[in-house]
């Protein structure tokens, strides 16, 4: 079981570790990993892998979480091996664009969820825009664009975000807590929580800003009716 740092360490860069394993040639598991895998609505880390023998570099181009697993689909292909000692990079570009807009989706889906009593049901985040799904009956765009406006307000604040800790049972008896559907993550004793303090806490396990203001500004792009009650809006970040 590879250990995941950005769990406990959102800005880690670059470390060392191992391979643990390879599958076909271009599937590769460490021992250590930052590299956040697609999930949760959010995209993939990108970077490169060094191999310490003779420097040459790899290109992580995915990364995707296989039986809990976190895989990294490596280029060029057939060349790694188990055990092989090596030095990691994310595209740190990439990566905190991405927590920038995890962070800015949990500002949103704050005010949605208090201000309308909208069930979020889904997210889709991505560098150059994201998505919000929710259900809600009635919709009202200048009450939208109105909540972005607030967010903004909010974000202009500069309220600190923490990540820490809960037994799954006080986790699970908090109404607070679980705004999304599929918000709780299987099997585990402790539920990893992301608190905007003062605002927001929910379960999640992605990489978050440690203080608002890193997010810089939302801006609204639009937003559908997806048929009766499922809405969706997008944004990105400015
Ligand atoms: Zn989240």
């Amino acid at each position: 079981m590879s250990e995941v740092l950005y769990m406990d360490d959102m800005y880690l860069k670059e470390w060392d570790t191992k391979i643990e394993s390879v599958k076909d040639g271009k599937f590769v598991v460490l021992e250590k990993t930052a590299f956040y895998p697609a999930s949760g609505g959010v995209e993939w880390d990108t970077g490169k892998l060094v191999r310490k023998s003779d420097n040459k570099e790899f290109k992580v181009i995915y990364a995707g979480k296989f039986g809990g697993i976190i895989s990294h689909q490596v280029e060029p292909e057939n060349e790694l091996n188990k055990g092989d000692d090596i030095h990691c990079m994310l595209d740190w570009d990439r990566r905190y664009l991405l927590m920038r807009y995890h962070t800015a989706a949990h500002v949103l889906s704050g005010f949605f969820a208090k201000e309308l009593g909208a069930l979020i049901t889904g997210n889709q985040i991505t560098t150059e825009k994201a998505r919000i799904d929710f259900s809600l009956d009635d919709f009202n765009r200048e009450k939208i664009v109105e909540l972005i406006a607030k967010s903004n307000e909010l974000i202009e604040k500069d309220l600190p975000v923490e990540t820490y800790y809960k037994p799954k049972a006080e986790a699970l008896a908090d109404q607070n807590m679980v705004k999304l559907a599929n918000a709780l993550p299987p099997d585990v004793e402790n539920i990893r929580v992301v608190d905007i303090k003062g605002f927001d806490y929910q379960a999640d396990g992605g990489c978050h800003v440690k203080s608002l203001k890193e997010i810089g500004k939302i801006e609204f792009i639009k937003a559908d009716n997806k048929g009766a009650k499922n809405r969706r809006i997008y944004y990105r970040l400015v």
